[in-house]
């Protein structure tokens, strides 16, 4: 089973991961990368979130007219088994030098774009040399306000965040943003508390991103504990998405009357600061929204009407059990 798995989707966990797991049968960080069997049933897309239908060159998802997504690289630490791009990830490394040139001459082209996202891929797995390079062809594009990291990193391997990438963060014209993904508080190693301690130090802006997963965080005390932690280290919970139908990751989603309720149930018990948006990345790239009565009517008992943020009606199915 793990042969053929291994076969569809790549493993790989990092030494600080494995210090985090317990012997735990349903322990909630092994059940985020080590492979099981579900993973070869069910259905699913291999491009849930649609990157692919905005790329105008390779390496580059143009979904909002003010901000774009630049895949450095394929490459991460660890390999999570609900992700949303697992058929992608790791099969090459960082993006070629003339798909980057390319990218690059479209975001210096395009004077709409105020903020380019980095991720992949994990862009803190860059080494710091890249990093610098990117960083700094960036920089020079004055019509760019913000770069934003998406990463795992300062969790999975936060002997990454050294002094000298911080102060390259720290040292750019253009506003840093760190957006940390995890999704348990037992992720939050002392290491990765000291890695996260580091950049709020050096007055990097910090905020969370989690994803919503069955039997991992999907109880009311998992999730507080995970928001007031982070936010007692200065990580602002920013968004908690609904699991995106990524192949073999069917066993992770929960239905949207769940995740609605596990965050009405934390509102009050919760401050406001601690609070993430709960939101659903359409599936097929028509974005993100807020998985609220705005935005969503359920028709009949698991199946949804999702308005996006453009107002086009989109139909969305919950998981069947
Ligand atoms: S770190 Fe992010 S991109 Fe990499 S496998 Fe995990 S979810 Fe996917």
């Amino acid at each position: 089973m793990l042969q053929r798995t291994a076969q569809l989707f790549r493993i790989r966990v990092t030494s600080q991961m494995q210090s985090a797991l317990t012997n735990a049968p349903d322990d909630p960080v092994a059940a985020q990368f080590l492979p099981t069997s579900q993973e070869l049933t069910g259905d699913g897309l291999s491009d849930p979130i649609g990157d692919n239908a905005h790329a105008p060159v390779p390496g580059l998802t143009h979904r909002y007219p003010d901000r774009v997504i630049l895949h450095v690289t394929k490459t991460c630490d660890v390999y999570c088994r609900f992700c949303f791009r697992r058929e992608t990830v790791g099969e090459t490394g960082p993006l070629a030098p003339q798909q980057l040139d390319a990218a690059l001459d479209y975001i210096a082209a395009t004077s709409t774009i105020r903020e380019v996202i980095l991720t992949g891929g994990d862009p803190l797995t860059l080494s710091l040399r890249r990093l610098h390079m990117v960083l700094t062809r960036l920089d020079a594009l004055n019509h760019v306000q913000m770069v934003r990291f998406h990463t795992r990193v300062p969790v999975v391997a936060p002997d990454r965040i050294t002094p000298e990438l911080v102060e390259l963060l720290a040292s750019l014209r253009m506003t840093a943003w760190m957006v940390i993904h995890t999704n348990h508080a037992q992720e939050l190693t002392p290491p990765a508390r000291k890695a996260l301690r580091l950049m709020a130090d050096a007055g990097i802006p910090l905020l969370s991103q989690s994803v919503l997963l069955r039997k991992i965080n999907d109880s009311h005390d998992a999730l507080q504990d995970l928001f007031t932690t982070l936010s007692a280290l200065r990580v602002k919970p920013y968004y908690l998405h609904h699991c995106d139908l990524a192949r073999g990751a069917g066993h992770f989603r929960t239905t949207i009357a769940a995740g609605r309720a596990l965050m009405q149930g934390l509102r009050g018990p919760l401050p406001g600061h601690c609070l993430p948006t709960y939101v659903l990345d359409i599936p097929g790239g028509f974005g993100k929204v807020p998985v609220t009565a705005d935005h969503f009517t359920e028709i009949s008992p698991g199946r949804w009407r999702v308005t996006d943020w453009q107002g086009a009606a989109h139909d969305y199915l919950d998981p069947e059990d």
